[in-house]
């Protein structure tokens, strides 16, 4: 009993993803400018961020997100700290800048080296140098999403605050961008695991823990729900293998639509993941690793099949053949549009067993 998983469900850029993908390339301006063996702290002044970040309006943004943070955050200080930083720490830490920015390329015929995926110039995961860095980087993400990026949609930047792309509009595109049935009270489904998208929350695919030049960046973000957030299953775990992609899917840079195949072990009552080809074998038994999905998906398997069990119990005691009509008007009932619609249409092949059918209406 073998069901083609439409796992991951098809996952495209919304109408706004430039205004993300035009951050990525400021936080890239700022940091590699903060790097420049010629700016110290006392560059780091509303003038010259007018003068060096692409435009008046980004330069103004992104002032006012460093000196209007107060108390611990103190991005201000903390972006003044990294562009005093000694010549040699200013090398590794620009090294450290270009190797994460050429991401896209690992999903390509030749991959680059792999991505670091510890700090640049031995620091610690704690070292003060490094944690200064990442706040102002986050920043990007925390309080300049939040509050809505200098861009419009399109990625021009804007000071129009109505034009400006926030959190909560790349959210909503995303989820209207992905809504598998269009009705406003259809249930929505997760990208990731196929099940309802309860609680969703932005993923960053790569943590920004690890990877703080990637808190805002248009291959890295995508709402998903909290079950698949969570920190048991995707949360902040690598997608990666120090740093490799080869053996890994991304949502946005190499799709896993079409490539899982789910399949109903009869011995062990659960649910198997297994790869359409192959090639893409180690990429699923990642995936499943960091999302979990053989377990979920046997527990939806399993409670989906309870359900129907009570009904037969109730109502079909005996009679296998208003049950195989019961069952075969479940099947054709399904929908593409709804939640854990794959599990369904394998449970309902399942029963459809002549075996399992007779053993069902006893
Ligand atoms: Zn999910």
């Amino acid at each position: 009993m073998v069901q083609r998983a439409a796992m991951l469900k098809p996952i495209h850029r919304v109408a706004c993803s430039p205004a993300l993908a035009a951050c990525q390339q400021l936080m890239r301006r700022f940091a590699l400018w903060l790097c420049d063996p010629q700016v110290s702290g006392a560059s780091v002044t509303q003038a010259n961020l007018q003068a060096n970040m692409g435009s008046a309006i980004e330069g103004d943004w992104l002032w006012q997100l460093l000196a209007g943070s107060t108390g611990t955050k103190a991005l201000l200080d903390k972006a003044k700290r990294i562009a005093d930083l000694p010549p040699a720490d200013k090398t590794g830490l620009t090294q450290w800048i270009q190797s994460v920015s050429t991401l896209a390329q690992h999903f390509g015929p030749t991959p680059p080296a792999a991505l670091p995926v510890d700090p640049p110039n031995g620091w610690g995961a704690r070292d003060q140098r490094w944690t200064a860095f990442g706040d102002v980087m986050k920043a990007f993400y925390e309080e300049g999403l939040r509050g809505g990026l200098p861009y419009a949609a399109n990625g021009a930047p804007t000071a129009d605050a109505a034009l400006r792309v926030s959190y909560d509009q790349f959210v909503r595109e995303f989820r209207a961008a992905h809504r598998l049935d269009p009705h406003p009270d259809a249930r929505e489904v997760c990208v990731l695991c196929g099940g309802p998208l309860v609680q969703p929350a932005v993923d960053h695919w790569l943590a920004k823990t690890a990877f703080p030049l990637l808190a805002v960046c248009a291959d890295n973000l995508l709402p998903i729900c909290g079950e698949c957030n969570s920190s048991q299953n995707k949360g902040q775990n690598p997608a990666h293998t120090s740093g490799a992609f080869e053996d890994w899917f991304h949502p946005y840079l190499r799709h896993a639509n079409g490539a899982i195949r789910l399949r109903y072990d009869e011995a062990t009552f659960s649910v198997h993941v297994e790869s359409a080809t192959t090639a893409d074998k180690d990429k699923v038994v990642n995936l499943d690793k960091l999302l979990k999905l053989h377990l979920r998906w046997t527990r939806e398997f399993k409670a989906e099949y309870r359900r129907l069990q009570r009904e037969a119990q109730c109502r079909y005691r005996g009679d296998v053949h208003a049950l195989q009509q019961r069952v075969m008007g479940y099947r054709q009932s399904l929908s593409a549009a709804e939640p854990h619609h794959e599990i369904h249409t394998l449970l309902a092949e399942a029963l459809l067993d002549p075996a399992r059918l007779r053993a069902f209406a006893e």
